[in-house]
């Protein structure tokens, strides 16, 4: 087909939008390895993870069979108000560039949540409202996913605790308004209100907090507060599920026009975005139906797959929840506070660990400044302010566009662009005045904090 019949947006009618999800772990040869108990090592049960996360999300969780969930009629409803979300094809980008690749994104900063998160947190508001529950508590970073759910929870007459990351509770104080406009209650992380926040305050006085001690406080209350469980708009396979919507959306716009992808580019905090992204193109994969290039962007300050080691670790600070086999810098890693406070999480996705272990994906870590100068580049010509997360796989974009430029390859690129960045100014502003730094850990640090995985 000729390129100039590809609009600037492919849209899908509301009868082309995906009616399920699709969990890319049936198709897996190596399945991701089980969570585990702390105390006995032995694969988490039903019974066990109830405790903590709601009944239906928890199947969601262990089933690795199962490729496609029907998604209620109640979310899909939902996620009609501001989905499909466009996928973009970036021309003014590509004539910025001068390259001769095809360049498109898919755009999830089009809610008032700013991001993908809404996602999965309308969903898991969803089956918490079933299970007939009186509200949930989380974590957040940057404040994405607790604007999110906040909104989720109001549309579903749900309370809603969050503990939000000290260091962006202090540099986004609007995302924190944002949520208690949705009537969520806001808690800067580490806190004095949990023990496990209190025992970290103690240890390291002054820690402007991480995400992992957030889920510690979280975890903690939701256990011991009746009719409250606990909910993670990262990591975990029940997210990666939900988030497959981007992934079918966007492989049902392209095989509209008989477009196939070479390469497939997203950020990476906890895997969420990217595992969704890609499901069905590494479905295809793993059939052996389609090959892809699929690339993860990380931070250089936080680099868990580029950096860190491939093993059970807790997935917070206080070695609380259950241990995860994944590629980690270790529960104690406390990232440098850089401003992709969404991707300052010390371990990553099993899933995405796996299919990263069995060489079926790649992952690159790049420097703060060479982010936000590729953010400021997509802003000049594309319009959209990004989110710093998204920028990431703006900046792998960019530089493989302009690799093409020099071999001629007219390679097609899709990224995920996962929100927008209008609560991250503060960044901005530092980027402008020159005072922003990249900090990378030394071989030393990322030792350091490894040589503390738990041993068994
Ligand atoms: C949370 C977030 C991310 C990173 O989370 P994943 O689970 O890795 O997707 C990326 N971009 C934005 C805008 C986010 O809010």
């Amino acid at each position: 087909m000729s390129d100039k019949k590809i609009p600037y947006k492919i849209y899908l009618d509301e009868e082309e939008m995906p009616k399920s999800w699709y969990n890319l772990r049936a198709d897996m040869k190596n399945k991701p390895a089980p969570l585990l108990n702390p105390a006995t090592h032995q694969p988490m049960t039903k019974e066990e993870l109830s405790a903590v996360f709601c009944e239906e999300l928890v199947n969601q969780e262990l089933d690795e069979t199962t490729a496609n969930f029907e998604i209620p009629e109640e979310i899909r409803n939902f996620y009609k108000m501001y989905r499909p979300s466009p996928l973009v094809r970036a021309y003014c980008l590509e004539e910025k560039l001068k390259t001769p690749a095809k360049i498109y994104y898919k755009f999830e900063g089009n809610n008032t949540s700013g991001s993908h998160k809404l996602n999965s947190a309308i969903a898991q508001a969803y089956y918490a409202k079933k299970q007939g529950l009186k509200g949930v508590t989380t974590e957040t970073g940057a404040g994405q996913w607790g604007t999110a759910l906040s909104m989720a929870c109001s549309y579903f007459d749900l309370d809603c605790k969050v503990f939000m990351v000290k260091v962006s509770y202090e540099q986004k104080p609007f995302r924190r308004e944002v949520m208690r406009t949705y009537g969520a209650s806001v808690t800067p992380s580490p806190s004095e209100i949990t023990e496990v926040g209190r025992k970290i305050l103690a240890k390291y006085p002054g820690t402007t907090g991480s995400l992992g001690c957030a889920i510690s406080e979280a975890v903690e209350v939701a256990t011991h507060t009746e009719g409250y469980r606990y909910v993670l708009g990262s990591v975990l396979n029940q997210v990666l599920l939900h988030q497959s919507i981007i992934g079918l959306e966007t492989k049902a716009a392209l095989d509209k026009y008989g477009i196939k992808p070479d390469m497939i580019i997203g950020c990476a905090g906890g895997g969420s975005n990217l595992g969704g992204l890609i499901a069905p193109f590494m479905g295809e994969k793993l059939r052996g139906e389609a090959d892809y290039d699929i690339l993860a962007v990380e931070p250089e300050s936080c680099p868990s797959f580029t950096r860190g080691t491939y093993a059970y670790d807790f997935c917070d600070t206080g070695m609380i929840c259950p241990l995860a086999k994944m590629y980690t810098l270790g529960s104690g890693y406390i990232p440098a506070p850089t401003h992709a406070g969404g991707l300052r999480f010390h371990g990553m996705s099993s899933t995405l660990s796996q299919l990263y272990d069995d060489g079926l994906m790649r992952a690159l870590a790049v420097p703060q400044t060479k982010v936000f100068e590729a953010a400021e580049q997509f802003a000049r010509c594309e319009g959209i302010l990004p989110a710093p997360e998204s920028s990431h796989a703006i900046r792998a974009a960019i530089d493989e566009a302009l690799r093409c430029k020099e071999t001629g390859e007219e390679k097609t690129i899709v990224f995920g662009l996962t929100g927008t960045g209008y609560f991250d100014m503060y960044a901005y502003e530092k980027f402008h005045d020159g005072k922003m730094d990249d900090y990378v850990p030394t071989d030393e640090e990322i030792a350091a904090s490894v040589a503390q995985l738990p041993k068994f």
